[in-house]
């Protein structure tokens, strides 16, 4: 292979000499021909042109960096040896089926403790929310609190209901939490719940509830849930089991860059074992009404930074996910370019974020999120839940022509 004499941006008067690199083409060559300017991240480099795994130390430097254009185009750099220029979108809802949770997380602003105070969705009330969707509707999201009051077969009926009103829409359900929450509560094995779910319906599960893996937080943030060991294990059962399921990380709040690289990590070391985990969704903290005494959550930098290192060290997740939700469509369309390969959907009624602050709007269009793809340079691909292109992908305009609220700019 012709080797080619990178200049990779920095300042000659800083003495640092240009690279001499294989490169694997000439497009990532091209692509890589300007922004490093931390000298800290020229062994990074190094090891992703070679597509070597990065270490946990590798990890906390970028996170150390102050070169986010450095860090941003080698994040780019491995999305485009990875997954490529594809960029993926869903038809969804989200389905919060219940508030009521004494789990008393201190980050949760979602949850209601007293009964009284909040509420659990009746099955005409999922039935009627899923029957509204304008047109085809590929996934439905359902995460909810952990309601001691709520029956097991509550649960299987859901995803019942669901499939009679629309037998083409996939049901993502329940995060490792709430399935740890089934076995304990009704006294089954985690197998055990997922073969009653799965005989109803269940096509996947989403990622939720990880937080960060680190026993110092767990028994100060989240202690009356599972904790890392134990969401690892569930997921992992679930991937035995033939469930593909998504992994998250909560981040900007009291963690610190250590424990984000190692719940990275972590999360690699699974995958390796399972190959289970579909998307991983870097989740940045909101600040509202919660216990947590931290002012804000993390900035637009820090943001797209941790979206950066999750592609760089989650060398074996092929999605890494842009949640507009959470952090705005702008910035999730810059993410697009700092290493993310999916912006979510349509959504619908999401509340656990809304009421922890965000902003945003509670749904878009698919043209606009297909717009916001394009105009990032990229492809735009419709999905369903389990990643593959539905029968109507690009051919459905009903939801279009439907009332939903045009987004707040952020
Ligand atoms: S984060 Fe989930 S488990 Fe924790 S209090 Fe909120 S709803 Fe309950």
């Amino acid at each position: 292979m012709e080797s080619v004499v990178l200049s990779i941006g920095i300042d000659s008067q800083a003495g640092i000499q240009p690279l001499l690199l294989l490169p694997k083409s000439r497009s990532i060559v091209r692509r890589m021909n300007s922004s490093i300017t931390d000298t800290k991240l020229l062994s990074i480099l190094d090891k992703v042109m070679q597509d070597k795994r990065l270490s946990v130390e590798d990890g906390v430097a970028l996170f150390e960096s102050d070169d986010l254009a450095g860090v941003g185009c080698l994040a780019d750099m491995a999305r485009d040896q990875r997954v490529g220029d594809k960029v993926y979108w869903v038809r969804n809802l989200h389905i919060n089926y219940t508030d009521i949770c004494a789990k008393g997380c201190k980050f949760c602003a979602f949850a209601r403790i007293l009964p009284e105070d909040g509420y659990v969705y009746s099955h005409e009330q999922t039935a009627r929310e899923i029957g509204d969707y304008p047109g085809h509707l590929a996934e439905a999201h359902i995460v909810g609190g952990c309601n001691g009051k709520i029956p097991w077969e509550y649960y299987p009926e859901m995803i019942r209901t669901i499939k009679r009103v629309s037998p083409e829409t996939h049901v993502k359900a329940f995060t490792m939490v709430e399935l740890d929450f089934f076995a304990r509560k009704f006294k089954r094995t985690i197998q055990e719940v997922l073969d009653e779910l799965l005989e109803a319906g269940l096509d996947a599960c989403p990622g939720g509830g990880a937080e960060i893996f680190s026993t110092r937080l767990h028994s100060y943030m989240f202690r009356h849930k599972a904790g890392p060991e134990r969401w690892l294990e569930v997921a992992e059962i679930c991937h035995e089991q033939g469930v593909k399921t998504n992994a998250t990380m909560l981040f900007g709040h009291i963690e610190t860059f250590h424990e984000r690289a190692v719940h990275l990590d972590k999360l690699r070391e699974l995958q390796d074992k399972t190959g289970g985990f579909q998307a991983f969704i870097p989740l940045a903290y909101h600040a509202d009404n919660n216990d947590l005494e931290v002012e804000h959550g993390p900035g637009a930098q820090d943001i797209l930074k941790t979206v950066a290192v999750s592609r760089l060290m989650l060398d074996n997740f092929k999605h890494i996910k842009a949640y507009w939700i959470l952090m705005g469509e702008r910035l999730a369309q810059i993410s697009l370019v700092f290493g993310a390969n999916d912006i979510d959907g349509t959504v619908m009624q999401e509340k656990i974020y809304h009421r922890a602050g965000a902003p945003t709007a509670m749904a878009v269009t698919p043209s606009r999120l297909r717009r916001l793809i394009k105009s990032a340079g990229r492809i735009p691909m419709e999905r369903d839940a389990l990643y593959q292109s539905p029968a109507w992908a690009d051919k459905d305009n009903r939801s279009e022509r439907a009332l939903i609220p045009e987004p707040v700019a952020v």
